[in-house]
């Protein structure tokens, strides 16, 4: 039997708007298809064994808690770093998308990041806030994302790939027209909302390439229903965007 693990990182310090949201759509999205889910939760103490991961899930953070899991994850730079580069599959969303990054710049003072992308982000005047969609292709597929957004930090994302283009709403920072960077099996990303339960294409990338790196082949995912998550998914494209 099909079987992923999925390491939720700290979700007593990211847990904003729900985010855990995304761990319930990925593991039920698996059992849905008779496979397997284990969830492990990691609390700051704990060591991170990265080789027994297929899914790493960081949720968004206050400033404050996004301190405290830098300074950890710093830590474990080296391996995390190396599991992302392997093709691990890595899903952070808002606070856990900036310290994938360089740094945080805040007013006073510079929260390091991990360096695992090369992107940095600067805290701006006022907050970006309010719905998002997106136009984006992911494995040749091309479709709309749904999500909200908000965050103090403006995201600029150099080279790398966005992980879509805004239609609705600020992004990366407001200014680009980027939201979000797609590199490897790694996306970051500021929607929150929870972003998976309503955009089940985004699941299934996730999904996809977690199994095939586990299992070495292109496992086929079953069908789903997903008549009701593409309803509530639509219905905030309408609202908010005009359909590309
Ligand atoms: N503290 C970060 C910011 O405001 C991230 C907030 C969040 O995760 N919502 O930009």
């Amino acid at each position: 039997m099909y079987q992923l693990t999925i390491g939720h990182l700290y979700p007593d310090l990211l847990n904003l708007y729900g985010d855990r949201g995304n761990i319930a759509a990925l593991t039920n999205r698996l059992l849905w298809r008779g496979m397997d889910a284990k969830v492990v939760s990691f609390e700051l103490q704990d060591d991170i064994d990265f080789s027994k991961l297929d899914i790493v899930f960081l949720g968004g953070g206050s400033d404050r808690e996004q301190q405290l899991v830098c300074n950890r994850l710093l830590e474990q730079k080296d391996a995390f770093t190396a599991y992302v580069e392997d093709g691990g599959v890595t899903l952070a969303v808002c606070g856990g998308y900036q310290l994938l990054g360089r740094y945080y710049q805040l007013k006073e003072e510079t929260i390091p990041g991990l360096s695992i992308l090369d992107i940095t982000t600067e805290a701006g005047e006022g907050r970006l806030i309010g719905n998002v969609v997106l136009s984006t292709s992911l494995d040749g597929r091309a479709f709309q994302v749904a999500g909200f957004e908000n965050h103090g930090g403006r995201t600029h994302i150099g080279d790398h790939l966005p992980f879509g283009k805004v239609a609705a709403g600020f992004g990366n920072n407001g200014e680009d027209g980027t939201e979000g960077v797609l590199y490897k099996n790694t996306i970051g990303t500021y929607l929150h909302g929870p972003l998976l339960p309503k955009n089940p294409e985004v699941a299934d990338f996730l999904l996809s390439r977690a199994l095939e790196r586990k299992y070495g082949a292109r496992v086929v995912l079953p069908l789903l229903d997903d008549t009701l998550e593409l309803e509530a998914k639509g219905y905030i494209v309408d609202r908010f965007a005009s359909k590309a």
